[in-house]
């Protein structure tokens, strides 16, 4: 089907680093959680400045992992929003607990306050604001909703809000380093927290709550959501060259966002928000086909990605069109075009040229 790609939508950077890395952790003979693990730890709790890292083996691991450790379970409600990939929602569903979907903001895209706000109830135990495609949700407003809150920073790695990292700013947040991320370790993810209680639970459950001081004792149920040392490996090298990917895609979102001048999402700057750039992600006009745009993209090299399903329409969601205008209008309009440091300027001028031409043709 795809012929000719040479534009996917996003893929990997990797440097020489990656690979000498990967190589010390086979030479030290250390394959599960190890020394290399534990660097990537400290590395990336000094890089966002928390006190407590746990690695974990994905990015939806680390969320249910931090909502299991904070004893979400049957009855408690948690606030999600309508638009986000649909880990967000599972994990909640993983404790047993109920997922309470709500609106987006038509500037963020992130979960609304004011609506968030309408949907606590004395069930809430938890709100988990995403921070999509890389915008940040309006922290301050959820802070001050006495519900603990749980970022998902998948998407917001290295992004930053009023002087804090995102993800570093609520009770925990979590991230993934799955391939298609800001930073990568293959499948894998990370949880953060400054609490220490909150931190020694999700370590005790990250290991099959195994007793510290009796052998295979477990004291309750517990998982493996440990990350691997070949995993952290590549991580460790993808830190040395952090700064230069995120510029290069930085610059890259900032040229789409230039010249296309649609409704663009990711680069919502404000002088005291930073916002992590992801995958460069607008809102086609109303009466674009959308389908029909990516298949004529696609024939030209160019991979594009539709925004997620708004988790309303998903079966074991459920909702209806009304009552989530907004997710509903970046869902079905929503486009993300190729984002990855590889991009030369010439590559990210040839897309724009294209993605205008065809959308001159379909109006
Ligand atoms: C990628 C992603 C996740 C899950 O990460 P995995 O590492 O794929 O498990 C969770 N939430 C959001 C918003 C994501 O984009």
């Amino acid at each position: 089907m795809r012929t000719n790609l040479e534009y996917p939508v996003s893929q990997p950077c990797l440097s020489d680093k990656e690979r000498l890395l990967v190589n010390g952790a086979l030479l030290n003979n250390e394959l599960t959680y190890g020394y290399m693990a534990r660097s990537f730890e400290s590395q990336l709790a000094e890089y966002l400045r928390v006190k407590h890292v746990l690695v974990t083996s994905s990015g939806t691991t680390a969320l249910h992992l931090v909502l299991a450790a904070m004893g979400i379970g049957p009855g408690d409600e948690v606030l999600v929003p309508d638009l986000t990939f649909v880990a967000t929602a599972n994990a909640v569903l993983y404790c047993g607990a109920t997922p309470v979907l709500v609106d987006v903001h038509p500037k963020t895209w992130c979960m609304d306050p004011a609506e968030a706000r309408r949907k606590i109830t004395d069930r809430t135990a938890a709100i988990i604001p995403v921070h999509l495609y890389g915008n940040p949700c309006e922290m301050v407003s959820f802070l001050n909703m006495g519900v603990p809150i749980v970022e998902d920073a998948a998407e917001g790695f290295t992004g930053s809000y009023r002087g804090k990292m995102l993800g570093a700013i609520g009770e925990a947040g979590t991230f993934s380093f799955y391939g298609n991320k800001i930073m990568t370790t293959g499948e894998g993810g990370a949880v953060c927290t400054n609490n220490d209680d909150l931190a020694a639970r999700m370590f005790l459950l990250r290991g099959q709550a195994i007793d510290p001081n009796r052998r295979y004792y477990h004291s309750e149920v517990g998982f493996n959501y440990r990350m691997t040392d070949i995993q952290a490996a590549i991580g460790l090298g993808q830190m040395t060259h952090l700064t230069s990917m995120v510029d290069r895609r930085r610059k890259i979102i900032h040229d789409y966002a230039s010249r296309l001048g649609y409704h663009v999402c990711a680069p919502c700057v404000r002088p005291d928000i930073q916002h992590a750039p992801w995958l460069f992600t607008f809102q086609l006009n109303r009466g674009v086909n959308r389908e029909n745009l990516m298949q004529r993209l696609i024939q030209r090299g160019i991979e594009t990605r539709p925004t997620f399903v708004p988790l309303h329409r998903l079966p074991m969601f459920r909702g209806c069109d009304a009552e989530f205008p907004n997710a509903c209008a970046v869902g079905d309009r929503g486009l993300s075009l190729p984002t990855y440091p590889q991009l030369t300027d010439g590559d990210v001028e040839h897309i724009c040229d294209v993605v205008e031409h065809e959308l001159r043709r379909s109006a």
